[in-house]
């Protein structure tokens, strides 16, 4: 929260201020030390606290339902520190496969790196597949909730139940649902995460990301697997994280005083201000965003030159029912499609689309699109991308919040052309 000072009783600023400064002043070294030894709240560095990030994480720690919660700056930093503040070299960590593909890079190659071992699952595994993927020395579980780019939708209350049944939190990454859609913490996950580049942010200004703790998750009960939070640690003056900052602090305050301390993957203020801007109109933007994907994934399910729509907001599709379930208000803005006669066709129509804009980028106010057949992933054969799970006619469609009539009168004009 801001100081005091900052505000004057009448006329306050009708925005949040932008605290740009990397320090902080104090009339004594006694009051500094205070702040450094974590007796009391206040801050000194922005590496690893800043007035600004800390308002706009408590927004956001309120949307998800959360105790405490932490920007990073990136949604690849959210989800390393996630896993790295409790998962240690020589642990494990089961993680659904269906993830981002920089998520995935950071878990099997990079953190493998680090001693950290993996075990990936299938979305649509049975409980006793999931169950049968935990060993001693697991203590994590991770998924999200609409899978980016595989648009699978996770069964939450399942992976919530197993990893609870074995002593471990469930990490939720809810990106492209956004806390409007879906509360990952009301269906029992412990830990949620965010790319808040995307929809959060909204309009394509500043990468970012979030980590924000449900305050549940009983680290005591399982002491034996989480010592970095419920013994002393040696590199904070001695202090057991949740026996000061209790169950609800412990997670976020051992994230920041060590992770941050260390890496510093720490927002700049402005990036923080330019979220808020987007977190203010969010419930609107993304109702409009599943209004118009839904229109345009019903549009292509009838028409005779697709071959395949994804879109688990739409009847028939193979995740309908979970998304009825965890997301009845609508899922997201991002489907996928295949355009009938394969990667040629689908180049053809990419170049012919005039309002959708190709980028590798997704889940923005402007539509966006890409083939990643011919972009992300062309030096692949079509063998090989069917391997990755990829099909050669796979168009990656991220619907904005312009006109609906409009877009589906662009991909009408563009398939015209296939
Ligand atoms: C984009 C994305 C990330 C990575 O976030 P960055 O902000 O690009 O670092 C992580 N998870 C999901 C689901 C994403 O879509």
């Amino acid at each position: 929260m801001y100081p005091q000072w900052l505000f004057t009783k009448n006329g306050e600023p009708r925005q949040i201020p932008i605290v740009q400064s990397t320090t902080f002043k104090y009339d004594t070294s006694e009051d500094m030390a205070k702040l450094f030894d974590l007796e009391a709240s206040g801050y000194f560095y922005s590496r690893l606290q800043n007035p600004t990030c800390d308002y706009v994480a408590a927004k956001l720690t309120s949307l998800e339902g959360g105790t405490a919660g932490m920007l990073t700056s990136s949604g690849q930093a959210a989800n390393f520190y996630s896993i790295f503040n409790i998962a240690n070299c020589g642990d494990h960590v089961v993680s659904c496969s269906a993830i981002y593909g920089g998520t995935f890079n950071l878990f099997s190659v990079t953190m493998k790196k680090m001693g950290i071992d993996f075990t990936f699952v299938s979305p649509d595994c049975t409980e006793e597949e999931l169950n049968a993927a935990f060993k001693p020395n697991t203590k994590a579980v991770f998924g999200e909730t609409i899978a980016n780019p595989a648009l699978s939708v996770l069964d939450i209350e399942m992976f919530a139940r197993c990893a609870h049944a074995h002593g471990v939190p469930l990490i939720i990454d809810n990106t492209f649902a956004t806390p409007i859609n879906c509360r990952p913490i009301e269906w029992g996950a412990d830990i949620v995460t965010h790319s808040t580049t995307k929809y959060l942010d909204g309009h394509g200004s500043a990468v970012g990301g979030a980590i924000i703790d449900s305050g549940k998750f009983d680290w005591m009960a399982h002491k034996e697997k989480f010592p970095g939070l419920c013994t002393p640690d040696d590199s904070y003056h001695g202090i057991t994280y949740v026996e000061k900052f209790g169950l609800e602090g412990a997670f976020i305050t051992k994230a920041t005083a060590q992770l941050m301390r260390d890496f510093g993957s720490t927002p700049a203020p402005q990036s923080a201000f330019l979220l808020n801007l987007g977190i203010e109109s969010l419930h609107v933007r993304m109702a409009r965003h599943c209004e118009n994907a839904l229109k345009i994934a019903t549009y292509l399910s009838t028409n005779d030159k697709i071959a395949w729509v994804r879109y688990a907001g739409l009847k028939g599709d193979k995740y309908y029912d979970l998304a009825q379930k965890y997301m009845p208000d609508g899922t997201c803005g991002v489907i996928s499609f295949g355009v009938k006669g394969g990667r040629k066709a689908a180049e053809k129509f990419m170049k012919s689309l005039k309002l959708a804009q190709v980028e590798t980028h997704v889940a923005d106010a402007k539509t966006c699109c890409l083939h990643p057949a011919s972009a992300t992933h062309r030096q692949m054969s079509d063998d090989e991308l069917l391997a990755a799970g990829v099909t050669p006619d796979l168009i990656r469609y991220s619907c904005g919040i312009e006109n609906a009539d409009d877009l589906i009168a662009d991909i009408e004009q563009a398939l015209q052309n296939v």
